[in-house]
């Protein structure tokens, strides 16, 4: 733990008023890995796809290399492409050489594990004789018939490719051997509440709930679980979690990307659905959540379908008090040009799709009655950034009046999710010298300090729990259907109302978003 001078005049430690040190790294590694999974196959439908190549893959060899993965284990990538178990082999080599991962001496091992099979998403006979392949396997390796379908293609492909799979028999588990079969679906989860409540209906009629693995990987990262330790294992924080103390809270997702290779998702999605429905909706409900009972999946889940519960739908008469919608115009990042959302690749040059979003939400419960919530989203910002700011009430009464006037900084406690792991709580103090002279400082945790051990990434700590069956990262669908409900009409007037192209504040690329934002809040990037 240091202390540092606050914003602005940038970290300095100050010796001498170190008070608390985290405490030693020894014996954390054993934090690692809860357990090891029992034998399975993961079967990768869409394999050779950019979500494959780039995130299962690389994180299944890590889970390898750090002894994540159970014993017997394989994986099976499939999809249209005709590859053979060489070539995709291969394919997979190129994917961690791009990432850095690769180590010659640990791929062997991990390229035994894997297969490919080609299917057709609509080919009932190409299901078929994917069931036999992974019997056959099954029975050769010993998985002992765990199976873990990862639907990694395009959401229009999951009710029929979680039917298919379901006619031949491989959703099929929790038999009394104890065996189990699971699905695993990538946002996004439906486009509007009716196609949510589809897309459930259709994984149902071959999966059961506890069968079913939504994923938000957001959830899994360190620093986003952290929330949860931070409020409920320590004693201080939850008294003054509550309207009677706090002021507002900031939650920011921030990126210097733009829309990249992913246009026509993108054009469908904007920023609202992409980000929103989501990623932001689990960062609220863990700011925003009582304490459950218990640290279990469906308890804790209960609790963040409570928060969703509260949040006060939006008047769509006066939806732009409550919301600013921007996209991103040319600009410069990271020191180079970048084009406007318009002249990106398979982007409509009229296109009316937010690439920026900033709403005020309040939630109706006895905990938060009148306290601001302020999600801000976009892409093309000025920097990369994701946090959690807890603005606090300022002191009802300012004893210094006479020397400093009323106005004393107010508290500030950021849980900082990127690029920087860590907590930091702003306060005052007063200068050193004779007269009376506050300044704010910083205590600032950093989530990584005193440790030096491995750590897992979001996708390893997801494909682990889907091994494990442990649902507590994953979306339930009621609180889909709650998040669907409070946005739904959000949408739907952003997309049919008259003024629609007005509405949409132009930002330039590497800034920090439209200018009205300011007026939203009090400039949430500053
Ligand atoms: P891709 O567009 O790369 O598609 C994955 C595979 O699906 C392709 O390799 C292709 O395999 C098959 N496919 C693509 N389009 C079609 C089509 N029109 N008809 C039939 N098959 C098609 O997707 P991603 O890998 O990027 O994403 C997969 C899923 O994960 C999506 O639902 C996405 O929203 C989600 N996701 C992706 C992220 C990412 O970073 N990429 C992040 C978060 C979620 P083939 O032609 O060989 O069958």
């Amino acid at each position: 733990m240091i202390m540092s001078e606050a914003e602005g005049a940038g970290h300095r430690e100050l010796d001498g008023l170190t008070s608390i040190t985290a405490q030693s790294g020894a014996g954390m590694e054993s934090c690692l890995l809860d357990g090891t999974p029992p034998p399975c196959m993961v079967v990768i439908v869409g394999a050779s796809g950019d979500l494959t190549s780039r995130k299962i893959i690389p994180a299944l060899y890590n889970l390898y290399c750090n002894g994540g993965l159970p014993a017997p284990f394989f994986a099976v990538g499939c999809a249209r492409t005709d590859w053979t178990t060489e070539i995709f082999r291969e394919r997979m080599k190129e994917a961690l050489k791009r990432a850095g991962l690769f180590e010659t001496d640990r791929w062997e091992g991990f390229a035994s594990l894997l297969y490919y099979h080609p299917v057709k998403y609509d080919d009932p006979a190409s299901f078929e004789s994917l069931a036999v392949r992974l019997s056959e396997l099954d029975r050769e390796l010993g998985t002992c018939g765990n199976k873990l379908f990862y639907l990694a293609i395009p959401p229009s492909l999951y009710p029929l490719t979680a039917t298919m799979l379901g006619r031949v028999g491989l959703s099929a588990g929790g038999s009394e051997d104890g065996n189990w079969a699971r699905i695993v679906v990538e946002k996004p989860f439906g486009r509007d509440l009716q196609t949510a409540i589809d897309l459930d209906r259709t994984l149902h009629r071959y999966f059961e709930e506890k069968q079913i693995f939504r994923i938000d990987h957001y959830l899994a990262k360190e620093t986003v679980q952290n929330i949860l330790m931070f409020r409920f294992a320590n004693a201080i924080f939850e008294p003054v979690w509550n309207r009677r103390y706090i002021e507002s809270v900031h939650i920011l997702a921030a990126e210097t990307l733009g829309v990249e290779h992913r246009s026509g998702y993108y054009e469908q999605a904007g920023v609202l659905r992409d980000m929103f429905q989501n990623h932001m909706m689990q960062l609220l409900s863990l700011t925003a959540m009582d304490p459950p009972s218990v640290f279990e999946a469906d308890r804790v889940r209960d609790e963040k379908v409570r928060v969703y519960g509260t949040m006060r739908p939006f008047e769509t008469d006066n939806l732009w008090d409550y919301l600013v919608l921007g996209q991103y115009e040319a600009g410069m990042v990271g020191g180079e040009k970048v084009p406007a959302y318009r002249q990106e690749k398979g982007v409509n040059f009229d296109s009316l799709i937010p690439t920026f979003a900033s709403m005020k939400v309040f939630l109706d419960s006895w905990r938060w009655q009148g306290v601001p919530f302020y999600l801000t989203s976009g892409k093309r910002l000025a920097r990369k950034q994701t946090e959690i700011s807890i603005s606090f009430k300022e002191v009802p009464h300012s004893l210094f009046r006479s020397t400093l006037g009323e106005h004393i900084t107010a508290n500030r406690l950021i849980l900082g999710i990127y690029p920087d792991e860590r907590i930091t709580l702003t306060f005052q103090t007063k200068n050193p010298g004779a007269r009376v002279c506050l300044r704010s400082v910083t205590m600032d945790f950093q989530y990584h300090q005193n440790y030096t051990g491995p750590v897992l990434d979001a996708y390893e700590k997801v494909l682990l729990d889907c091994m494990l069956g442990d649902q507590m990262l994953f979306w339930r669908q009621d609180g889909l259907e709650r998040c669907w409900s409070f946005l739904t009409p959000i949408l739907e007037e952003c997309e049919t109302c008259s003024g629609r192209s007005s509405m949409l504040q132009p930002y330039a690329a590497g800034s920090c978003g439209p200018e009205a934002v300011k007026k939203l809040q009090n400039d949430v990037l500053s």
